[in-house]
């Protein structure tokens, strides 16, 4: 642009300006005839944004055609303006371009330049281009340069901005860390797409996609084995427009990506756009979390531990795509460890069992295991602590150790192993060494729970075999556990245990001391003792002895109780019975005492007055009177004793025969004479048929009911009847003895046939007795198979006592051959008679005893002496104490049948021995007949003099 200062129009006059600046040397002709050219010329250059213009270099000259002022703010007279002018309008860094173009026009030469200018009018910054040429002037031959100018602003700004963008984009193209690339997907014959190349790619591409000089080439050339899917999602994107996010595997490059991809530019181009990242380590973290909380619920879900290994050894062997993953347990001595469990691929050999650490590894890594740290061999053919062969042979060329140490030491090892060299991964010996702990801990818990399941069923097998109640209790008493006598005991149902509540089956007087043993328990955490009498199912009250250890939680709060319970009630009944028998014993060593000491008085009275100068015979002979009588009494409670002791210890033997019912009656009555008369009773007897007989020892059985019959007048007031029936059911002979007296509370019946029982206390009693009468009569009674039983209504409604014995008969005629059952009825003989004792009062009133009978008497008090005065008396009887200083009896019996004069003698043994078998010693050495001390005249009677002939 050339313009001259001074050429700009007046506001008013710019139309006019715009279309008829016009330089006035413009040849005259050319002005005429192009006028009208240059007008619509003028018009063009307008709606161009446009000037024209003519420079003179020799005269500076210059002359614009077009808007000059609108475009450029130029003034009126701005054709005026030289050159040298107008160059001051460009920008400073342009203007040297600037001038060097105009100098070079000058010279004839053409240009073409982009420049900046300020506009004069508002100072705006305004890009132009102009082109010029130098033209020379055939009429003036003077040469001038012709150009125009334009407004580039526009376009410049244009430019600009998209200079700029651009510069933006590839910034972000290449400043992205994710990996971004333009891809021209290429599809087959069907419209599928088979391969993609790569027209753009960013710095990150090739680290994050492991591509290396990827520009221009084929995915299938770089990658053959890259997945189909790949190519599958691309081709959509490409074909649908529709942009695509997703994470796929590349298992060519080993990578995982997360991908982004879009269509770009015009569909038909078919060129996608992707920004990708690789989440390799991302991905393996995923998954190896999936893999370990897979295993956790594998772990849950299984409880035995190998079936647990086994599941966790094929999982990791799978996760890792490993040949060979094994988990062993490593000995206390940390030298040999025992495969429990191993995942094999197919071709790999077992290693299960035992084998020795150092076959494999050496001491370097033997004791990284046993301080806990892994090891991991890459390649086990170039690791010098490996041993190569051993490793070889199992077709193991890499492998990873994890080891377990527990507070014991090292405990576990998980073992992964490849066929092939392998570097071990961060991630992977990070997984392997998580899982080691993992696997070693669902172990040590699945041992322990199968060892409490094995304890739990030992304790329920022993629980339900004892015959004891076993329970296990919580804090409000519920059962969590009931063994099987328990469930029985009660009769619940096993699924209701729970809910049975045994408070209710407490006998209402135990309840409240038994429910407070629980609760003191249970406040103290001390252990339970309970007594109380529980409802079984059969209704019957037992007393059940409880006893409980409390159950404490972690915190040692008490939570319950485990316990037994066991059934007392027949300890607890022998226990009262044996209090009781106790009591009876006490009293009856009183009653004894007593017994015994009550004739004692009346003896030593008699013996007093007997002694007497000045008694009178009568009175001698009354106080001989009162001591036998004593004596006989004292007897008789000893023989009692002593037969009671027999039967107890089953030593009392009976010397049955056929003897008639009514003869044991009439002894009975006999013996029981004194008693009856003496309270001036009235007896009544039924004696029965006639010839009614039993086999029994007649003495024994006269003994019973002689027995029974003192009782009755013993306890009976004075005056009153008593009766004996006697009666024959088929063959039991039924005898009754009842009386009209005290009776017997109904209370004390049951109890009435022990030994010992007496219903008054001691001190109420009026008669005498031990209290083993009746237990006696019961023995006797019983050794002949019958059996004896009481009836009362109550005290002072008289007893009745019956007997019934079988074997009863009843024979067509009285035997007369058979004796009748012996009374006590003195005779009448003349004898000579040795008594031997060394106890001289013993000897002497045993003399005077027999004298009274009028036989003739000697005494000896030792042996030696007897054998002597034997030789010149020539007893008919010897009477022979058995315990003798120097010659005992048995001697001096041996002796004396030796000698002549002793051939014949009946010798009596009298001793204060009366068991069965004192009395079998004394007739084997030759004695004829045993008395017990105290002696019983009547026996001594008849032995001295035996029943007649007559
Ligand atoms: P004892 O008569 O020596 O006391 P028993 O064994 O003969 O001993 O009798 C035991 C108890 O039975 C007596 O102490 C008495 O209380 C009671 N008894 C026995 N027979 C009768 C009876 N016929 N009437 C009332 N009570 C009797």
């Amino acid at each position: 642009m050339k313009t001259r200062e001074g050429t700009r129009p007046s506001p008013q006059r710019q139309d006019a300006a715009r279309d008829t600046v016009v330089a006035s040397d413009v040849h005259h002709e050319a002005r005429r005839g192009l006028a009208g050219v240059s007008r619509r010329f003028a018009v063009t250059l307008a709606a161009a944004r446009m000037i024209a213009w003519e420079w003179e270099p020799a005269t500076d000259r210059f002359a614009v055609t077009g808007p000059a002022a609108e475009l450029f703010g130029l003034p009126p007279d701005a054709a005026r303006t030289g050159a040298a002018r107008a160059a001051r309008l460009v920008h400073a860094e342009d203007s040297e371009r600037y001038r060097a173009a105009l100098e070079h026009a000058a010279r004839g030469g053409n240009y073409r330049l982009e420049l900046r200018i300020g506009r004069p009018r508002d100072g705006a910054l305004v890009w132009i281009e102009e082109r010029a040429r130098a033209v020379r002037n055939c009429a003036t031959g003077r040469e001038r340069v012709v150009g125009v100018t334009w407004d580039i602003t526009e376009r410049k700004r244009a430019e600009e901005a998209r200079r700029r963008s651009e510069e933006r984009y590839r910034a972000l193209f290449d400043a992205i860390d994710q990996g971004f690339c333009v891809i021209e997907v290429l599809f087959d014959g069907h419209d599928r797409a088979c391969d993609y190349r790569f027209l753009e790619v960013n710095r990150a591409f090739e680290q994050q996609s492991g591509l290396t000089d990827a520009v221009g080439k084929r995915m299938r050339s770089l990658a053959p084995e890259h997945e189909e899917h790949w190519f599958r999602i691309y081709g959509e994107v490409a074909l649908t427009g529709e942009a695509r996010r997703f994470e796929a595997p590349a298992s060519a490059v080993g990578r995982w990506f997360d991908v982004y991809a879009m269509r770009v530019e015009a569909p038909e181009a078919r060129r996608v756009a992707i920004l990708f990242k690789d989440i390799t380590a991302r991905k393996r973290g995923e998954l190896n979390a999936q893999l370990l909380s897979a295993l956790e619920a594998d772990f849950a879900r299984l409880s035995g531990p190998h079936e647990i290994l086994k599941l966790a050894a094929t999982k990791i062997a799978h996760h890792l795509g490993v040949a060979r993953v094994s988990l062993a347990q490593i000995d206390p001595a940390g030298e040999t460890l025992t495969v429990l469990e191993e995942h094999c691929a197919p071709g790999m050999p077992s290693g299960l069992g035992e084998r020795r650490i150092a076959d494999y590894l050496g001491e370097e890594y033997v004791s990284r295991l046993r301080a806990g740290r892994l090891v991991a061999l890459d390649d086990v053919a170039a690791d010098p602590h490996a041993q190569a062969a051993a490793y070889r042979a199992r077709h193991i060329a890499s492998a990873l150790y994890a080891p377990y140490l527990s507070a014991r030491g090292w405990e576990f090892v998980l073992a992964i192993q490849r066929r092939e060299p392998h570097a071990w991964r961060a991630d992977e010996i990070e997984l392997v060494d998580e899982l080691c702990t993992r696997v070693w801990l669902r172990l040590e818990r699945a041992r322990a729970e199968a060892a409490l399941r094995e304890s739990e069923a030992r304790f329920r097998t022993l629980a339900n075999g004892l015959p004891i109640l076993v329970w296990v209790s919580d804090n409000a008493g519920h059962l969590d556990f009931a063994n099987q006598a328990y469930l029985e005991f009660f009769d619940i149902d096993p699924a209701a245990a729970g809910g049975f509540d045994w408070r209710e089956v407490v006998h209402p007087d135990d309840r409240e001391a038994y429910t407070g043993a629980f609760v003191r328990a249970q406040a103290s955490g001390g252990k339970l003792y309970a007594r109380a009498r529980l409802r079984r199912a059969d209704g019957q009250w037992r007393w059940l002895e409880s006893r409980g250890h409390p159950r404490l939680d972690l915190a040692g709060r008490v939570t319950g109780f485990i316990g037994c319970s066991t059934d007392i009630t027949e300890i607890w009944e022998s226990q009262r019975a044996l209090e009781e028998a106790d009591r009876r014993k006490d009293e009856f060593l009183a009653t004894l005492a007593h017994e015994l000491r009550n004739p004692l008085a009346p003896v030593r009275q008699a013996a007093a007055i007997a002694k007497a100068r000045n008694a009178t015979e009568a009175q001698v002979r009354w106080s001989h009177d009162v001591i036998e009588r004593q004596v006989q009494h004292m007897s008789l409670l000893l023989d009692d004793l002593l037969d009671i002791s027999r039967i107890t210890q089953g030593k009392l033997t009976l010397r049955k025969e056929r003897v008639e019912v009514r003869a044991v009656i009439d002894a009975a009555i006999e013996g029981a004479r004194p008693f009856l008369e003496a309270r001036q009773h009235r007896l009544a007897v039924n004696a029965g048929p006639a010839g009614l007989s039993l086999e029994a020892d007649p003495l024994r059985l006269a003994q019973v009911f002689t027995n029974l019959l003192t009782n009755a007048a013993k306890y009976t007031d004075a005056g009153g009847d008593i009766r004996v029936t006697v009666r024959c059911e088929q063959d039991i002979a039924v005898i009754r003895v009842s009386d009209n007296g005290i009776g017997i509370p109904a209370h004390a019946l049951p109890r009435m046939f022990q030994m010992f029982a007496q219903v008054q206390s001691p001190l109420e009693r009026t008669g005498d007795g031990l209290g083993i009468g009746l237990a006696l009569s019961k023995g006797l009674v019983e050794l002949h198979r019958g059996s004896i039983a009481v009836h009362s209504a109550g005290a002072g409604q008289g007893s009745t006592f019956t007997v019934r014995l079988p074997g009863a008969r009843i024979t067509p005629a009285p035997d007369a051959d058979r004796a009748p059952v012996p009374a006590r009825v003195p005779r009448a003989p003349r004898r000579r008679v040795l008594i031997v004792d060394d106890n001289r009062d013993a000897a002497d009133t045993l003399a005077a005893l027999i004298e009274l009978d009028g036989h003739e008497v000697r005494t000896a008090h030792d042996g030696y002496e007897a054998l002597k005065l034997g030789a010149s008396f020539r007893p008919d009887c010897m009477l022979l104490d058995i315990g003798m200083p120097g010659l005992n009896g048995y001697e001096v019996a041996r002796r004396l049948r030796q000698a002549e004069w002793g051939r014949d003698v009946t010798l009596v043994a009298t001793t204060g021995w009366g068991q069965r078998e004192d009395r079998e010693r004394a007739l084997a050495h030759g004695f004829d007949h045993h008395l017990t001390k105290p002696i019983d005249p009547d026996a001594l009677h008849e032995l001295i003099e035996p029943p007649a002939a007559d």
